[in-house]
């Protein structure tokens, strides 16, 4: 491990320092966190770093974490949504304590509701929304008390009933907090708490029709479960002053809300609106295309959930907004890979070899799985006197210094022999369609007894055993670094060269046995997995990442 990330791993983060500071003075003796999605959609890179975060603290110090759908959107949520997001959670290795719905609470809220009109700390307003919006005033300037503030507690009780057993239409009347239409924070100039909404509900269908706005579900449902530090991100900073007061208002448990900063990747966008907007509009293959920086894409081409658990760790947490380099990612990915990927040969763009003075029908050679894991074993490769080479490991007149495959040229065939090229064979065009060489007997890898030095080594397969596959690979998703951020609309921005399908490439008959939860790196051109579209009768392979970063040599010979 290098010294800088033992530093890492000494120093502790805001969150860290605050629950240490709260278990060593005795303000608890167990903690209590949550992740709570809305689902409205599959969960993203940004959630990653969330669920890290908040499971990751319950596994440093003493307690547990619940998994909360924050599910009080009647029209946006689905149970597809709620079914993706157990299992990514699962899939990233962590374990909820209690599996909770901000629904399952809409009667408790509701009787929240009814407390806070009791103490006359709420009221229904039936001013439009232009009207209440009117009145909100701005930040320099206070806002102007609503005509309906001052309605009796006996009133609002009736109202409010009525608004509950569906006597008025939508946005017809809400039920406010009556706080301070001065306060400098626009979010106390008595804001709403409840709306109504004739909306079929995922859970509770059609029981309600009016639901809870985001400040009088979320902190309250955070007080039913007692959780401890409710963490957010920064943009409901200002919400906390409305969060405190609500509980001490309701005099319920009180619960903590701290703040981190939003986690945003660049080449990508991570907000589930836009996302959903990409596969409703089939810019992508779904919400698990591997191009998507969803945890499904992800999982679909290939991530281990290990190396997005150490990417969230790398990046830790922040107070300020950053946008994270993508390559911090492949990054994670590749060095994970490499310690796990079993080693194979597959050529994308095949171009014949026939070895002229090799004998008989062929015979197996041996080699290692992955050489940086030698419990990894090894396995057989045949070789035969045709094979296929990648066309651009040959050129017939190539310029100095080029150590693959050139007439009169010699080179190494990965755990193989050394051989020769001899003879070019073109057809009526021009174009080099065999090449014909000859093979070293004495220079078989592992015995080697030829002396002769090569610079260059290809991988190779053998015709005759060869096995077709189709070859997905992906580039970033976005021409730009931050589409959400660009002129006119995110989509604009998307790389017309994000998929490239090779249909044909032809692999070590090894891979006929490929199975999904294996990772692969194929000689010379990366890591891959296998993709769901595979069938019996055609293997497709997702490229996970490339060996090396393309991208950033890419950028520096730009700038
Ligand atoms: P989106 O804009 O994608 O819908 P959201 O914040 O509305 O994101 P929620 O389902 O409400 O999504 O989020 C669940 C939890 O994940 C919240 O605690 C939220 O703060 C956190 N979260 C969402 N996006 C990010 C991000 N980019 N970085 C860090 N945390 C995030
Ligand atoms: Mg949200």
């Amino acid at each position: 491990m290098s010294d800088e990330k033992i530093k890492e791993e000494k120093s502790l983060n805001f969150l860290e320092e605050i629950i240490d500071e709260d278990i060593r003075c005795g303000k608890y003796k167990t903690i209590v966190t949550r992740f709570p999605p809305e689902p409205n959609g599959y969960l993203h890179l940004g959630h990653a770093s969330s669920i890290c975060l908040n499971f990751g603290l319950t596994k440093k110090y003493p307690g547990y974490t619940n998994l909360r759908f924050d599910d009080t959107n009647p029209e946006k949520e689905e149970t597809e949504y709620v079914d993706s997001i157990k299992e990514d959670v699962r899939w990233l290795g962590f374990e909820w304590k209690h599996e909770h719905y901000a629904s399952d609470y809409f009667d408790t809220l509701y009787e929240f509701a009814v407390k806070l009109i009791n103490k006359e700390l709420a009221y229904v307003d039936d001013s439009s929304s232009e009207d209440m919006a009117a009145g909100k005033g701005t930040p320099a300037e206070p806002g102007t008390n609503s005509p309906y503030r001052e309605r009796t507690v006996a009133e609002n009780l009736d109202l409010f009933t009525r608004m509950k057993n569906g006597e008025f239409p939508d946005g017809s009347r809400t039920l406010r907090a009556k706080i301070d239409m001065a306060n400098s924070n626009m979010l106390m100039r008595d804001p709403v708490l409840y709306r109504i909404k004739h909306a079929h509900h995922h859970r509770t269908g059609d029981k309600w029709c009016i639901y809870p706005m985001y400040d009088m579900a979320h902190g309250q449902s955070d007080s039913i479960e007692e959780v401890t530090h409710s963490i957010c991100t920064m943009e409901f900073v200002a919400h906390r002053e409305l969060y405190d007061w609500l509980i001490e208002k309701l005099g319920i448990y009180p619960s903590r809300q701290y703040e981190f900063a939003r986690r945003n990747i660049n080449y990508t966008v991570t907000s589930k609106r836009k996302l959903l907007q990409l596969v409703t509009e089939k810019h992508v293959d779904g919400w698990d295309d591997p191009r998507m920086p969803t945890i499904s894409g992800l999982r679909r081409r290939g991530y281990t959930a290990e190396s997005i658990r150490e990417f969230c760790e790398r990046i830790g947490v922040a107070k300020r907004d950053n946008m994270v380099d993508v390559g911090l990612l492949e990054f994670c990915v590749r060095e994970h890979l490499n310690r796990i990927a079993l080693r194979r040969m597959v050529v994308f763009n095949p171009l014949k070899v026939v070895i002229t003075n090799y004998p008989g029908e062929g015979e197996m050679l041996v080699s290692e799985n992955n050489p940086e894991d030698p419990a990894a074993g090894t396995r057989e490769i045949p070789f035969s006197n045709e094979l296929f080479i990648e066309s651009d490991d040959f050129m017939e007149n190539p310029p100095k210094k080029y150590f693959r495959l050139a007439p009169g040229q010699m080179v190494r065939l990965k755990s193989a022999y050394i051989i020769r090229c001899e003879e070019v064979v073109k057809d009526a065009g021009g174009k080099v369609t065999e090449v014909r060489c000859t093979y070293v007997a004495e220079s078989r890898s592992g015995n080697d007894t030829s002396g002769i030095q090569v610079k260059g080594t290809l991988h190779w397969v053998s015709a005759r055993t060869a096995i077709s596959a189709e070859i997905r690979e992906y580039d970033r998703l976005f021409r730009t670094e931050n589409p959400a951020d660009e002129e006119g609309d995110f989509k604009e921005y998307i790389n017309p060269a994000s998929l490239n399908t090779i249909t044909t490439a032809v692999a070590e008959p090894e891979l006929a046995k490929a199975k999904f939860e294996e990772r692969y790196q194929f000689l010379r051109k990366g890591y891959f997995c296998l993709d769901k579209d595979t069938s019996p009768s055609r293997l497709i392979f997702n490229r996970t990442v490339t060996l090396k970063d393309g991208w950033a040599k890419e950028t520096k010979k730009k700038s």
